[in-house]
């Protein structure tokens, strides 16, 4: 499952980041993500929390969003944003489209908390 294995990678990331940042606790990863990565948020939330489960950091939420690309439709031609691969025409509806955008995943955002009072956040 590709999202399990990008879950995954984000966590790594995260876990990465946070060697600069001793005792610190995330709770919050904000990813963008290239329309064309095909990328679905729903399984990619579902496998992050598999991951997080895994990964020591239970506070950590992911706030993940799309960057949507264009849409052109190949037999009206008319061109609208897109937030997803599967796409029909929404004048014509026709499923002959052809999608352009990014494949990019970026961690854009990475929030912390600072565990001050020496207690354990289970
Ligand atoms: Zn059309």
């Amino acid at each position: 499952m590709h999202e399990l294995a990008l879950a995954e990678s984000i966590v790594d990331a995260v876990r990465t980041e946070l060697e600069r940042y001793p005792g610190a606790i995330p709770i919050r990863v904000g990813v963008r993500i290239g329309v064309m990565a095909a990328v679905d948020l729903d399984a990619l939330r579902f496998g992050f929390d598999i991951a997080v489960r895994e990964s020591g950091f239970p506070r950590l939420r992911l706030d993940a969003r799309i960057i949507p690309g264009q849409v052109t439709c190949l037999a009206c031609g008319v061109e609208t944003p897109a937030e997803s691969t599967v796409f029909d025409c929404p004048r014509c509806g026709s499923a002959q489209t052809m999608l352009s955008g990014s494949d990019e995943l970026d961690l854009d955002a990475l929030e912390v908390e600072r565990d001050d009072d020496g207690t354990t956040h289970v």
